[in-house]
């Protein structure tokens, strides 16, 4: 089958063709679809994160239609549309019984520690297969596995509550699901900062009140938005140290701030004007879990979560576009989500 592999940290994709994999017993092999192509893609490309082996096939975002099962699977068939968690984990360890598999001693990412949907064909348990239904296409299936699960764990994490307010920095793919979500989740007021017009027109399409913090200061804004009071919680999609201060800063008395961008740059809070004389809590958020994305898929074939928005282009399995596609992503140059169509 043909695959798009990374050889080497640092240098372009390859394409290469190597042999179909095998089924394990509680395997599936997936005929990909759809393979979404995420900015993590770029990071690890450039190897700026360690991956499990070389060379690995990328992509982590992926659905498809089951061409196998394995002889011990009894929950999918052959022929089913499946959109794939890229967390595999053991199911039996200390974190997986109690819950909370994203810390499993033992997880695997697709497209990081093992073969990715950059490919033809994938092979994941059977148990990271979630039934795509009919109303959702393989391209919206494949996004929905990354940016918007990230978001609707991250307002797990925020315990958001019916008749709270809501405030999200940054309005990319993880912005728009958590606008989407919040709402859902019975969110009366969502506002969305950022400094791009287009973004911001696109938030207010979804039903969020624009912050536009390019020409204002976001957190008074917001302040004088709530009359005073701040919000209940405050998510930062970005991973800057500005905009996580001022995520901290907008909330409220008994607020939550939702950490999710990535910096490894100190934050840097007043404790006794942002946290203590607020009770208000800083939460960090990673990933999402396999439970989670049932509900997810769910909510996007009710239309709740519309992200026909966010699939911009599809190209096919063809690593010199691919590669180009990930170069934009190292230079910010474009914002359209792309995804590869094997
Ligand atoms: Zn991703
Ligand atoms: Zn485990």
């Amino acid at each position: 089958m043909k695959s798009v592999r990374m050889v080497e940290a640092g240098k372009p994709l390859e394409l290469q063709e190597i042999l179909i994999p095998s089924i394990g017993e509680k395997e599936i092999l997936v005929r990909v679809r759809a393979a979404g192509i995420c900015h993590s893609d770029a990071h690890y490309r450039a190897g700026r994160s360690g991956m499990g082996k070389l060379p690995i096939t990328l992509g982590h975002e992926v659905s498809g239609v089951v061409d196998s099962v394995g002889s011990q699977v009894t929950t999918v068939q052959a022929g089913e549309r499946v959109a794939l968690h890229y967390n595999i984990s053991c199911g039996d360890c200390y974190y997986c019984s109690s819950g909370n598999e994203q810390f499993c001693t033992t997880v695997k990412m697709l497209g990081h520690h093992v073969d990715g949907g950059y490919a033809e064909f994938i092979v994941v348990p059977a148990r990271n297969a979630i039934p795509l239904p009919e109303e959702i296409s393989f391209e919206e299936g494949a996004t929905l596995m990354c940016a918007s699960a990230t978001a609707l764990h991250a307002l797990h994490k925020g315990r958001v509550k019916a008749g709270e307010t809501v405030a999200v920095f940054g309005v990319g793919g993880l912005g728009l699901s958590a606008i989407q979500l919040a709402k859902a989740m019975g969110a009366v007021e969502v506002y969305a900062v950022d400094i791009k017009q287009d973004k911001l027109e696109l938030a207010s399409e979804y039903g969020a009140i624009p912050v536009d913090a390019g020409r204002m200061d976001a957190v008074a804004e917001i302040r004088k938005l709530t009359k005073g009071k701040g919000v209940d919680v405050s998510l930062e999609m970005i991973g800057l140290p500005k905009t996580m201060k001022q995520t901290v800063e907008s909330l409220g008395v008994l607020g939550r701030a939702v950490i999710v961008g990535i910096s490894q740059t100190p934050l840097e809070v007043n404790p006794y004007a942002t946290l203590i004389g607020y009770e208000a809590e800083i939460i960090g958020s990673n990933d999402h879990l396999l439970q989670e994305l049932h509900v997810l898929v769910d909510m996007a074939r009710r239309k709740i979560l519309d992200t026909s928005c966010v699939v911009s282009q599809t190209i096919p399995l063809d690593a010199d576009q691919i590669n180009k596609r990930l170069d934009d992503l190292e230079e910010f140059t474009s914002d359209v989500r792309m995804v590869i169509v094997p």
